[in-house]
C-alpha cells in the first residue's frame, strides 16, 4: 500500500467542559490532541493504512503529549518537527445555541521548516494537505507550497481539504480563496464543505460549484453535507452518496475521518490512475468513507472516536 504524508498542523484543544458557556464564563478544560491533518493521519493508520505526519509542534510538555498521542496510532513521526516556540493551543467551547466559541494561540504548528530532503519520499505515494492553519503564514505556508510542488513532480496522489475556519479569516476570505487556487488546481481530490464549495466556486448549488472546481483543476470533488452524506463529483458523474443513521453526540473530526477513510482506501489500489477510470469503485469507497464519518459523531472528541476496521466492517 502507498503512504499517505499529512502535512499541518498537531495542537491543542482545549475543550471547556462547562455545558453552553462561552469562553469567557467556561471555567474547565480538557486537553485534547488536534489538528485536521494530523486527525487524518490517525484515521489512516488506524484504519490499518500507512502514515505519515509532517508538522511542528513545542518543545514543552503539550509538544511531547502531542507527539505521544500521535505515536499511539502508529503513525510515522520521523519528519515530525520540535521547537522552542510554545505548541500551538486553541481553546474551544460550545454555546448553549450550539456554536462554537473559538480562539487560538498560534505557535509552533507555524514554524514547520521545508526539508528537500522529504521530497523523494513522495515518490508514487500519497500527500495529503489539510490546510486549516498552513496558509496563515509564516514559514509553514512556505513549506506547504513547497511539498505541493514536490508532490506534484514526484507523481504523487495530492489530496486538499482547505479546513476553512471562519474564526481565523474574518474579514480575509478574499485572501483565503485566493490562497486555495494552486492546490484546488493540482489536486486530484479535494475534500469541501457546503460552505467552502460554495465560498471557493461563487456558486449556490453543487453541481455548479463542483463544475467551477473541476474547472480549476480538482479532478475528483467530494462535498462532504453532514447527516445527508456525500456529494460526488468527477467529470464523468455527479451524485449524493447517502450516510447512514446515527445519533451524534459530537461532530468534531467527522470530516477528518471521512477524507482519512477515502485516502486509506485508494491507498491500497496498486495505481491512482485507477480511482479517476473506475467511478463505482469510487463510490463505494465514499459509501464507506460516510461510514467512518457518520461513526466518529456517536463519541466525544475528533481523535478518541475514530473508527477502526471492525467497526466500519471491513474484513477483507
Ligand atoms: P468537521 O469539520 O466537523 O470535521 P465536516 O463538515 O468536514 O466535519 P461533515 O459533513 O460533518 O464534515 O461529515 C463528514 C461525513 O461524515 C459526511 O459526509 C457524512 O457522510 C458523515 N456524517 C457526518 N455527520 C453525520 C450525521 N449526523 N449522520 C450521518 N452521517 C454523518
Amino acid at each position: 500500500s502507498k503512504k499517505v504524508f499529512c502535512i499541518g498542523e498537531l495542537l491543542i484543544d482545549f475543550v471547556a467542559e462547562n455545558q453552553g458557556a462561552d469562553l469567557s464564563k467556561a471555567s474547565i478544560f480538557t486537553k485534547k490532541a488536534g489538528g485536521a491533518p494530523a486527525n487524518v493521519a490517525c484515521a489512516i493508520s488506524k484504519l490499518g493504512g500507512r502514515s505519515a505526519f509532517v508538522g511542528c509542534v513545542g518543545e514543552d510538555p503539550f509538544g511531547t503529549y502531542l507527539v505521544n498521542t500521535i505515536d499511539a496510532f502508529d503513525v510515522d513521526l520521523s519528519l515530525i518537527q520540535r521547537t522552542s516556540v510554545f505548541t500551538t493551543l486553541a481553546f474551544v467551547s460550545l454555546a448553549e445555541n450550539g456554536e462554537r466559541d473559538f480562539v487560538f494561540s498560534r505557535g509552533a504548528d507555524r514554524e514547520l521548516q521545508y526539508d528537500s530532503s522529504i521530497k523523494s519520499l513522495f515518490r508514487d505515494q500519497m500527500v495529503h494537505l489539510g490546510a486549516a492553519t498552513a496558509l496563515l503564514g509564516g514559514p509553514l505556508e512556505k513549506a506547504y507550497s513547497h511539498y505541493l510542488f514536490d508532490a506534484i513532480t514526484e507523481n504523487a496522489f495530492i489530496s486538499f481539504d482547505p479546513n476553512f475556519r471562519a474564526d481565523l479569516w474574518k474579514g480575509n476570505e478574499k485572501t483565503f480563496i485566493k490562497k486555495c487556487m494552486p492546490y484546488i488546481e493540482k489536486s486530484h481530490l479535494c475534500k469541501f464543505s457546503l460552505e467552502e464549495a460554495q465560498m471557493l466556486s461563487k456558486r449556490d448549488t453543487l453541481a455548479e460549484a463542483s463544475e467551477v472546481l473541476h474547472q480549476i483543476g480538482a479532478e475528483i470533488i467530494t462535498i462532504t453535507l453532514g447527516a445527508e452524506g456525500t456529494w460526488v463529483s468527477t467529470k464523468n458523474t455527479q451524485q449524493t452518496i447517502p450516510s447512514i443513521p446515527v445519533s451524534p453526540v459530537d461532530t468534531t473530526g467527522a470530516g477528518d475521518a471521512f477524507i482519512g477513510c477515502l485516502l486509506q482506501q485508494i491507498s491500497q489500489l496498486p495505481s491512482h490512475d485507477m480511482i479517476s477510470e473506475n467511478e463505482s469503485q469510487l463510490m463505494e469507497m465514499v459509501e464507506v468513507a460516510n461510514r467512518a464519518g457518520a461513526l466518529t459523531t456517536t463519541g466525544y472528541g475528533a481523535i478518541d472516536s475514530l473508527p477502526d476496521r471492525n467497526q466500519l466492517n471491513i474484513t477483507e
